[in-house]
């Protein structure tokens, strides 16, 4: 399958961080004809410049995936791709200050516009240099954020699906509390950051009601909870399939609560990237006996309107340290 009249099919994976995405990408990455291929919000910066570890084991500019990617998108190697050039045409289109811009067209200069389209340009081709070198229909991407969905929208030879994956805000919240090494930086120790428990209840918000917002601007737009991945990862993969691929091209049948997982070339992401063979999903609902009360209702009491809109339950009876 590809996109209409030849396009790259991408699928998106949006929401916010701490959902689960990375076990989503995962899982939709195991599925015939998808690619997995991480997050590239921030591509230019963190796999071209700073040369972060693949999925694959291998820095991004010893990658043969990624090289046969940048030469067939640019004509060169890795290492001689104007990246900080491209970093800073990025950070122009799809910082935090353009968001405005990229949620209302109608408040985009000409100027603005300009950029817009010489960027996405140059993201059809790197996309379709996946497709190509992947031989894979569909690049699954999660980036999480709204506005590189957006960027990806705008793009001429992009037909974008989204996946809005949504996780209880006091899971997130307990998660961006914990520290967290972060495996792919090799030159020094360095964790995850850390933000407070108001700061990822408001962006929690934030996030989900801006990418659902635009959800008329995707070729395919499909909500889905973390809770019900885990639980019955094959009806949501089949789900999104669905969506994007249509009722013919199924997922195959499950085999219980675990995946084997083969390698990646994931340029970005968190550490469930590197994982390798059978891999056991479970639940994380540590947060559930382990977050200090004031914590759950200061984040209940702000993303209460959203939790209910995504069936969640406000009141949690605070589960007791053996449950998993
Ligand atoms: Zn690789």
């Amino acid at each position: 399958m590809t996109g209409a009249a030849g396009k790259t099919t991408v699928l998106y994976i949006g929401g916010y961080s701490r959902s689960g995405s990375t076990l989503l990408l995962r899982l939709l990455g195991e599925h015939r004809g998808f690619v997995a291929v991480g997050e590239l919000f921030d591509v230019w910066e963190r796999s071209y410049i700073q040369n972060q570890l693949c999925g694959c084991g291998k820095s991004f500019r010893d990658c043969d995936f990624w090289t046969d990617v940048t030469v067939e998108a640019f004509g060169c190697k890795p290492g001689e791709v104007p990246a900080a050039e491209l970093n800073q045409t990025r950070a122009e289109v799809q910082g935090h200050n353009r968001i405005p811009m990229l949620w209302r067209p109608e408040l985009r200069s000409p100027g603005y516009q300009r950029k817009l389209r010489d960027y996405a340009a140059v993201l059809d081709r790197m996309y379709a240099a996946m497709r190509n070198v992947a031989d894979s229909t569909v690049i699954v991407d999660s980036s999480k954020v709204p506005q590189y969905a957006w960027v990806l929208a705008e793009a001429e030879g992009i037909e974008l699906h989204v996946v809005h994956l949504v996780r209880d805000s006091r899971a997130t919240a307990f998660s961006w509390q914990r520290q967290r090494l972060r495996p792919e930086i090799t030159s020094r120790r360095t964790y995850m950051d850390k933000h407070s428990v108001v700061r990822s209840a408001t962006e929690w918000n934030i996030f989900n009601y801006l990418l659902h917002s635009r959800r008329k601007a995707y070729a395919s737009y499909t909500v889905i909870r973390y809770e019900d991945l885990v639980t019955d990862h094959h009806s949501e993969i089949k789900k999104i399939i669905s969506a994007v691929c249509g009722e013919n091209h199924l997922a195959e049948e499950p085999d219980g609560g675990s995946v084997n997982l083969g390698t990646s070339h994931t340029a970005s992401g968190n550490p469930g990237r590197f994982l390798v063979g059978e891999t056991k999903i479970s639940v994380d609902a540590e947060w559930m006996h382990a977050m200090p009360t004031a914590s759950r209702l200061i984040v209940t009491g702000l993303t209460a309107p959203s939790l209910a809109r995504y069936h969640y339950p406000l009141l949690v009876r605070r589960a007791r340290s053996e449950v998993p």
